[in-house]
Order: structure tokens, then sequence, then C-alpha cells
């Protein structure tokens, strides 16, 4: 039996590539520097993958910023307006990730979308009527080569014609059907091109395959493939899914040409079934996806051995892997030397999970395989109880009814109080909560953690920041003031930090999207609220000024979803127990004189599952726990929430049953299309549809600005308008946030004196 990756983490063990590029961005280092730094990256990746004798090793898998990003480059899909801006390739592809602002031109991003149900966010290729598909790249091809020079030969890893196709936004008249033809013949020199170089197998990944399909995307795959597969000669394919099962085109899969079959055993709810079912084709390999991609906990050898030997069963040539990309786990164990080993034990990132399909592999072809000591040391552990339980909080969740989850008075009643008690003037100015973060206020904050400064130090100068934020924002003329989150680094692991029952990695960086990490806590055991969490810093800058202080708090589906879950207890109990801790916190603001909380949901939709049928057992317990969060609150105490992307068109009804009074989101990346939707399903939440993107150093302009207004007043009515950004300005400097947050203000009062 033989194992493979699917891919590997890229950003660097010490996120290398992250602090490169920007210093590239910067301008402080050359494209060749930045090309030496992603290449040890890639070596290292070959390193630890051949130390654990891993059979299918792949390239292709590093991008600089992402994947799909590079497949649209490989295809020719490159808009024009950035191939205008005449600048060097590298550049061209960074205009398309970050927007281009500068001598040669000024141009958005292309948009960026969350990449399935993970945390991880793609940019969506843009196809106009005239996009000519076609091979004009080379990365697969050299980094293939690169490999091979080091004494690899790798499989080549390429995202697949139909993913590509269905990820694309279509901008013309034209559609998927237009660029079959022309996809698939770029897909064939692919395969020549790497068979040439004499590559073995090459791994198409085909994750809109664990989607819902429809006849016609069926025919569609299958079109591409027949095409594809027909002109393939001396190298294997490789079709990857994951994520889910194929459900709905298992029986085309079998019957295509394929050499190799990727399935997900993990989250493919129903992937042992189709298999045992429906019989594997003797002619293919089964790549079986059995070990976790997506958590950190280890792997129950056990449950996976009795998996594997029914795989074996089913199929002729079995190869073992993880579930998915391991680019959604951290690097290493091995980074974090402060973590107790009775924590540690039970964990394996994106190297630890090689060895575990080492160890697997050995014990599996062992002739006695529950007596080899690596079996026996795993069976101890998970015999072994974790503490961490908490008796009070189980019996809270027990107790809780329906009147728990109501908030009274109903919506339309509250929504006139509050006008009546804020008094705010019509288009509402505001921002997501965060202000850039200088380099400064993250030094004070290592600081006060490695307890270089006192309390009193640390509070003092957060408390500054506080006030500075303040009066820039009173300056700037916004209406609903912010304190700017500079105590946080993060806005889950902040409150994991100050919940019981979280525990906290040192370097599980995770890469959320282009230089962006994320470093998730973990669930590891009941949670509670150990004290107030960020009453302080509100109450703090609420007794600057008059004008409204929004409290910010991160939801409990959001800080559920962007943390390690628990894999011994459901994720419903999991969100509960946050959401009665969050519960405790607005309340507490409540009291002490906030009168505006906003409860960030950012990832509601995130873990949405893929396949709507399966859509109830997620928005069955989401929902509610977003509701528990604030039904407890005063009519006139007003309950934002903010969501980024605006990809919940589909569950529009369930986003306004969460029941808060205000909504922002991002919708200045993506088309308007949301706000017809917000219309025809008379969406009662007030909303702020962001006007522009803080993802992009560009600064938009106060007519840019206008325009939108406008836009979304052709189909918001102008009293539930706001105004804002389309998310937290933290990762953004001033240079750009104050003429930005300026263009905004000025935007709004002219759109006042208009309507007036
Ligand atoms: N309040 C958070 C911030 O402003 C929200 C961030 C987010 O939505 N990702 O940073
Ligand atoms: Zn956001």
């Amino acid at each position: 039996m033989k194992t493979s990756i699917i891919g590997y983490p890229r950003i660097g063990e010490q996120r290398e590539l992250k602090f490169a590029s920007e210093k590239y961005f910067r301008s402080e280092i050359t494209a060749d520097e930045l090309n030496n730094v992603a290449k040890q990256i890639r070596l290292s990746a070959f390193e630890v993958q051949k130390e654990n004798k891993i059979d299918f090793i792949p390239s292709n898998d590093f991008s600089f910023y992402d994947g799909i990003l590079d497949t649209a480059f490989l295809l020719n899909v490159i808009p024009e307006r950035y191939r205008k801006l005449g600048i060097s390739e590298l550049d061209t592809y960074f205009a398309m990730a970050r927007g281009y602002q500068g001598e040669y031109g000024d141009v958005k991003a292309l948009a960026m979308k969350k990449w399935f149900n993970t945390n991880y966010h793609y940019m969506v290729p843009e196809i106009d009527d005239d996009t000519e598909i076609k091979l004009a790249g080379n990365k697969p091809f050299e980094l293939f080569s690169e490999a091979l020079e080091n004494g690899v030969k790798t499989k080549p890893v390429i995202i697949g014609a139909y993913t590509f196709l269905k990820l694309a936004k279509y901008t013309g008249s034209k559609n998927v059907w237009d660029f079959a033809d022309k996809i698939a013949d770029a897909y064939i020199e692919i395969l020549n091109r790497l068979s040439a170089l004499e590559a073995e197998w090459v791994q198409f990944d085909e994750p809109c395959l664990v989607m819902d399909m429809t006849e016609d995307d069926k025919k569609l795959f299958v079109q591409l493939y027949e095409k594809i597969l027909a002109a393939k000669e001396n190298v294997k394919v490789l079709l990857q899914t994951y994520f889910g099962d194929v459900r709905d085109c298992y029986t085309e899969i079998c019957s295509l040409d394929f050499d190799g079959v990727g399935l997900d055993f993990f989250e493919g709810k129903k992937s042992l079934e189709l298999v045992e079912k429906n019989k594997f084709p003797k002619d293919k390999v089964l790549f079986a996806g059995v070990v976790n991609g997506k958590n950190i906990w280890k792997n129950n050898y056990c449950n996976t051995i009795a998996a594997v030997k029914k795989l074996q069963k089913v199929s002729k040539e079995l190869v073992i892997g993880t579930s998915c990309s391991l680019l959604h786990v951290p690097y290493t164990l091995r980074n974090e030397s402060k973590m107790s080993e009775s924590y540690k034990k039970h964990f394996a990132y994106a190297e630890e999970k090689l060895s575990e399909l080492a160890d697997l592999k050995t014990i599996i072809s062992s002739d006695t395989p529950n007596e080899t000591a690596d079996y026996e040391q795993n069976a101890q552990l998970f015999k072994q109880i974790r503490y961490g339980e908490d008796g009070q909080v189980i019996e809270k969740i027990k107790a809780l009814s329906d009147k728990d989850f109501v908030r009274l008075p109903e919506f339309a009643e509250r929504e006139k109080i509050q006008k009546a008690k804020l008094n705010l003037p019509i288009f509402p100015t505001t921002t997501i909560g965060s202000f850039p973060q200088t380099k400064e206020v993250r030094e004070m904050r290592a600081s006060f953690r490695k307890g270089k400064i006192t309390e009193e130090q640390y509070e003092q100068f957060m408390k500054d920041r506080i006030a500075e934020c303040v009066s820039l924002q009173e300056k700037i003329g916004l209406d609903v003031l912010v304190h700017g989150e500079f105590e946080r680094n993060d806005m889950v692991e902040y409150f994991g930090e100050h919940l019981n029952g979280y525990i906290f990695t040192e370097n599980a960086w995770v890469q959320s999207y282009g230089t962006r990490c994320v470093k998730p806590p973990v669930v590891w055991g009941d949670i509670s609220r150990a004290k107030p969490m960020t009453v302080k810093w509100s109450v703090y800058a609420q007794s600057l000024v008059e004008k409204p202080m929004k409290g910010m708090l991160t939801g409990p589906v959001t800080i559920l979803n962007w943390s390690f879950p628990r894999e011994d207890i459901s994720l419903k109990e999991s969100a509960f127990q946050i959401a009665l801790a969050i519960r405790e916190e607005v309340l507490d603001l409540e009291a002490n004189g906030i009168r505006i909380i906003q409860v960030d949901e950012a990832a509601l939709r995130e873990k949405l599952p893929l396949r709507k049928s399966d859509w109830s057992d997620y928005l069955d317990w989401a929902i509610p726990a977003f509701r528990l969060v604030h039904s407890g609150v005063k009519p006139e105490t007003q309950i934002h929430t903010h969501m980024c992307y605006s990809e919940f068109a589909d569950i529009i009804r369930e986003i306004d049953d969460m029941d808060a009074d205000v909504i922002t989101f991002e919708a200045s990346r993506s088309d308007l299309g949301i706000l017809d939707v917000l219309k025809e399903n008379n969406f009662r939440t007030e909303v702020g549809p962001g006007v522009y993107d803080i993802h992009s150093p560009r600064i938009p302009s106060k007519e840019e600005i206008k325009t939108a207004l406008k836009k979304m007043l052709s189909k918001i009515s102008a009293d539930k308008l706001w105004v804002n950004p389309d998310c937290g300005l933290k990762t953004r400097g001033n240079a750009e946030t104050v003429p930005s947050l300026e263009n905004l203000v000025a935007a709004a009062k002219e759109l006042r004196n208009e309507n007036l």
C-alpha cells in the first residue's frame, strides 16, 4: 500500500512567504529574492515528505497567492484591464490578487471567495466573451522539473477543468459550454507537456464534484474528460476530489478513463457506501482520504485500519492519504515549544500527519497490526479521558428552552424604539470594528504577553491608542464609533483566550488568503466565560464621546468555525456553550452603558454544508446559537452583526432570522446582485453593504462610493441603509484608511443632502 499527499502548506513554517511577499509589495526586496524564498519553501516540503516515505508527493501545489489564480494565469484567463497595465508577469498576477494603484493605472482586484467549506479564499477567475483559453504559462512544468532536479519525481497538481469552469465568473454572454472545447485542449497540452517531462501521474483537483450536480453539470464533466483522457498517452491521471462525496457522478467517474480516483472518506458521508454498493473499477487505483486534512487531532488508527480493510476489499490497488490538501492545517508541532506534552500528544499537524501515514502504512502491511508499538501507543491515547469537562456548562445547556432563543419585542417595534433613542442621521456611517494595527501595537501586545511590560503600562498604551482612534473617527465625522480593537491579535483567538475550555498554539498558522494567515485556537473542553472580555475597553472608549460606541464581539458560530473543533462532541453542543459565554458578555456591555453591540458572524456561511440537502443539519443550530447570544437585551439596545462576503443569497431568510437589528457585509468586490435578493425577500434587517474593498490598498473616491450608494438605494429603502467599508481595517495602513473613510463620510453627507 502506498501513501499520497494532495497538497502541502506553502506559506512557510515561519510564514516566510508571507513576510517576503509583503516586503516585495513594499519594494523592499526584488522578484528574485522573493523567488528564492519560495523555492526554499518548496524544497523543504519535498524533504519532509521524502523523510516520511510519501509515495506520491505533489508539486505545483505551491502558490504565491492562490492556486485558482495560478490556474487562471496558466490558462490565459487574464482580464484585459490587468494586461493593459503593461507590468511584469508577477506584478500582473499580484494586481489580479490585490488590485493595483500606481503609475501604470488603477484597477480593483478580482473577486475573492471562500474555498468551499474552509476558511481559505480563492480568487474568482473572470471570463468574458473575448477570453481565449489556452495554455499560456509554465509553472507546473517548471515546478515539476525543479522537484526532479532535487531528486523527487512528483505528481503535479492542477485544478481540474470542470472545477475551473464552474468557479469562474462569466461577465459576457458566453457560458461554460462556450469554453469547454478550448479548455479541454489546454489540459491535453498540459498532459502532453508533463508526459514529455516524464511525469508518471498528474492530479486534477475536482472538488466541485462533491457539490450538488445538475444533469447539465454531469454532461459538462463527462464531455470535458472524455476529450482530455482520450488524448493522454504515457501519463496517468488521478481525479482528486475532497470536502465531500461524489454521489451525483460516481457512475460517470467510474466509466471515464481515469487511472486513479481520489475520494474523501472523512467528510464524504457517502463515500464508503458508494464504493461498497456500486463497486470500484478494477482498472483504477483508489486514493483514499482517511486522515482528516482539516483538523489537528491525531488520527485514530484503530478506526482508520478498519476503514482501510473495507477499502482493500473493494479496490485492487489502494493508496491512502489525507482527506484534503494539508493547506488547511499548520506546519508542525515541532514549533510548539510551549504547549504541554499532555495536550500535544493528542495533535497532529501537517508534518505529523505525514508520519501518521507512514505509521499506517507499516502497521497495515504488518502480519499482526494490532501488536505493533505504534498501534498500541495510539490505542492507549484514545482510551485516556481528556480532562476538560465542566458539569455546570453541561447543565446550563440542558436547561435551555425555546424562549431563550427569542428576542422581544419583535423587530419592527425595536427598530422604532432604537431610531428614537439613538437619533442617528439617515445613512449612518460606521466601520466594521478594527482600525489599522501598527507594528508598535503588535509589539506592545507581544511585550505584555511576554511579561516585559506591566499591566498598567499595557493598559495605558491601549487607552492611548483607543483615544487616538476615537478622536480620528470624530474628526472624520463617522456616526457610530468603534474603539479600534487594538487589544486583539485576531477576532477569534482573542475571545478564545478569555474563555475557559480553549487552548492556544504558538505557531499553528493557516493560510486564509494570499499573505494573510490565521492561528485558530483549539476547543479542548467545555466552554465558559472566565471574566469580562471586552467591557473595560468599550466602556473607556464610550467615556470619551457622546456618539454611540459599538461594543465589538465575535459570534459563537464564527468562533467555532475558526477554531479547531472537538471531535468528541457535536458542533452544536460546542456552539451553544460558546453562545452562552458571549451572551454573558453582551449583557455585561449593556449593563455598562453600551448602546450598540456588534456580534460578528464573519464565518457563518463558511461551514454551510456543500449540498443543499444537508443545509438544515447546520442552520438548525447555527442560527439559534446566534439568537441565544442576544435574546436577552433590552429593546433599545441595537444589535449589529457583520458577515464577510455576500455569498448568502441562498440563505437570506435564515440571515434575516438571526434577528439582528443591523447587518453589514461585503458587497464591493462582488457585483451588487445581493441587493436584488434583499429586495425580493423583503429583508427587514437594516443593512450596510460594504461600499469599498478593504482587502486592497486602493483608495476609493467619493464619487465611486456615492455611485455605489445610489445603486444600493435603488433596492434598499433609505431608512434601512448604513454606510461602511466591507470589513475590518486592521490589515490596512492609516495612509489609505484615513482618506478612504473621509471619502466615505463625504459621500454619505452628500447623499443625505440630496435626500433631504
Ligand atoms: N470586527 C472585526 C474587524 O473589524 C471583523 C473582522 C472580520 O469580519 N473578519 O476586524
Ligand atoms: Zn468581514
